[in-house]
């Protein structure tokens, strides 16, 4: 029988909520209770300053490993020994532990929750520091150890545990508030909506596709996207809005330099009718300053006056390497760089102006039912939804 295992998970910016910390926790248990659904995951529930979750001792460790790492809120957490509040039984657990190693220098790192123990942290560092040495002939080293064993006291249990792992940090999906987020098929977008989410946000997805202009390859692409994201929300809807008509009736009226800024234009009302519809109360691209000639200062400056909502872009100070390499961590890369045609490529030169002033597009709209082409692509919006995690 194995020794009963409990995965302990730390916060940190959440601590700092005062009187909503509270919230915050609950939402971070809920999360991780969702994320580990199948897993093996008994119990999920908050004590001091941790969450713990209950581990069934037939459970595998390393799919749960996996989803802990993705739930926003957690910073650190480890998989631990839960053992009696009892010097002999800690005493024997590091033991038993350290025996299964190699290592030349240790440390002891003893951490009481419950200061009503018999012995102070100082004191179990020390006794159990001296355990290990005669057992394993290892030097203790606090700076650089090869291995740092925890020890954590509880008011009902101790901890011993020996690795602790990397949260995904942020806060929890659910304690931000809704946003919406326009999601091409590219690189970008995608690593935007992961963003919100880090900082507590539910994201709805809102593509836009020129199917059956062209082939419908970026509506797959979205699809696959959705479904990657949600293993962070765990609900998501995808919206697909159908574009192709809508530019259409745009390349009569508007000269193909300023054709990107007018498309873009026209996304932004339409994914704000659909966010005020659902109850987001910004939205977000995947914009990055001057990567593009549609993200120039000015361009963008034009874009933003159609908006009513914040227009957030939480990759703007990002160079693209960088937010390549975080779209490889978070899953997305493989499937943004899929050969597509992306609907705002479709009648654009390939130059398009890098500084259309809100007058000259403003004249080439005149002529145009604005709010009924917008009102128009927006009812034809169709809504796919994604609930994760399945049991295993
Ligand atoms: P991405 O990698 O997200 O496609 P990008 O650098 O290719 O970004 P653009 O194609 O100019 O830049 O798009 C800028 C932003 O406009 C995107 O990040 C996205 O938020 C939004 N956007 C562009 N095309 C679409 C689309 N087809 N559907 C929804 N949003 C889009
Ligand atoms: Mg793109």
């Amino acid at each position: 029988m194995q020794q009963p295992r409990d995965v302990l998970v730390r916060f940190h910016e959440i601590a700092l909520k005062g009187r909503n910390q509270g919230r915050f926790v609950g939402q971070l248990v809920d999360n991780l209770r969702r994320a580990t659904v199948g897993l093996g995951v008994k119990r999920v529930w908050s004590e001091r300053m941790l969450v713990r979750m209950r581990l069934d001792p037939a459970a595998d460790w390393e799919p749960v490993r996996e989803r802990v790492a993705t739930v926003f809120g957690g910073v650190k957490f480890s998989l631990a020994h839960r053992v009696a509040r009892d010097y002999d039984a800690i005493a024997e657990t590091v033991g038993g532990l350290a025996d299964g190693r190699d290592f030349d220098t240790f440390r002891i790192s003893a951490r009481r929750a419950d200061k009503r123990f018999e012995l102070t942290s100082d004191e179990l560092n020390i006794r159990l520091g001296d355990l290990v040495r005669e057992r394993c002939s290892a030097r203790v080293d606090l700076r650089h150890a090869d291995l740092d064993i925890h020890v954590d006291i509880l008011p009902k249990d101790a901890f011993v545990y020996a690795e602790e792992y990397a949260g995904a940090g942020g806060l929890p999906v659910g304690t931000g508030g809704r946003v919406t987020v326009l999601m091409s098929g590219g690189i970008d977008s995608p690593v935007a909506a992961w963003r919100m989410m880090r900082r507590g946000c539910r994201v709805d997805l809102v593509h836009f596709h020129s199917f059956p202009l062209v082939e419908g390859r970026s509506r797959e692409k979205a699809r696959e996207l959705a479904e990657k994201l949600n293993a962070y929300q765990y609900d998501t809807r995808l919206l697909m809005v159908p574009f192709a008509d809508l530019q259409q009736q745009l390349i009569l009226s508007v000269p193909g330099p300023l054709r990107v800024v007018a498309y873009r234009r026209f996304m932004v009302r339409i994914a704000e009718t659909l966010a005020r519809r659902d109850g987001a109360k910004a939205l977000v691209t995947g914009e990055s300053l001057g990567q593009v000639s549609s993200q120039t200062l000015q361009n963008i400056v034009t874009v933003d006056e159609v908006a009513s909502m914040p227009l957030l872009r939480p990759l703007i100070g990002m160079d693209k390497q960088e937010i390549i390499r975080q779209a490889e961590e978070i899953g997305t890369f493989e499937t943004s760089i899929l050969p597509d045609e992306d609907c705002c490529t479709l009648f654009v030169p390939r130059s398009p102006s890098t500084a259309v002033r809100p007058e000259d597009i403003a004249r080439a709209e005149a002529g145009l039912d604005v709010d009924g082409l917008v009102q128009a692509a927006a009812d034809a919006a169709e809504v796919v939804e994604y609930h994760a995690p399945e049991a295993a």
